[in-house]
């Protein structure tokens, strides 16, 4: 439910015009002008260490500060109403694969070093 802007009534989501007085309802959505809704920051700081843990390799890390900054960045694009929603999905994509291929690569280095280490070991003994 929401309000008509010029007489108060509560009025249906999906009217276009208010039954009580007549006046034209407008939106949320349509009231915002899509060319002065600004990119969110945290959206576009979030994509950038996504990618940016692809190229140095550091998934972990960097990849963990994208995951935050998308996730906070696609709060603020949906309570701010800006735009940069795409970006900061994207962000966390990336970021949540970056971080599994860093899990399993430090799992699969583990297994691998504990094989070496396991079998000179036996082979020492
Ligand atoms: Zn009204």
């Amino acid at each position: 439910m929401k309000y008509c802007t010029h007489c108060g009534a509560e009025i249906n989501d999906q009217a276009v015009v208010c039954p009580s007085c007549g006046c034209a309802v407008q939106s949320t959505e349509q009231t915002m002008d899509p060319v002065s809704a600004k990119t969110n920051g945290f959206a576009i700081a979030g994509f950038v260490l996504a990618l940016v843990s692809y190229i140095l390799s550091f998934y972990g890390i960097v990849g963990a500060l994208g995951l935050i900054f998308s996730i906070v960045g696609l709060v603020q694009v949906n309570k701010n109403h800006q735009s940069g929603k795409g970006l900061a999905i994207a962000g966390i994509v990336l970021s949540v694969i970056g971080v599994v291929l860093s899990i399993i690569l430090v799992v699969l280095g583990f297994s691998i070093l504990s094989a070496i280490l396991g079998g000179s070991a036996a082979a020492g003994l």
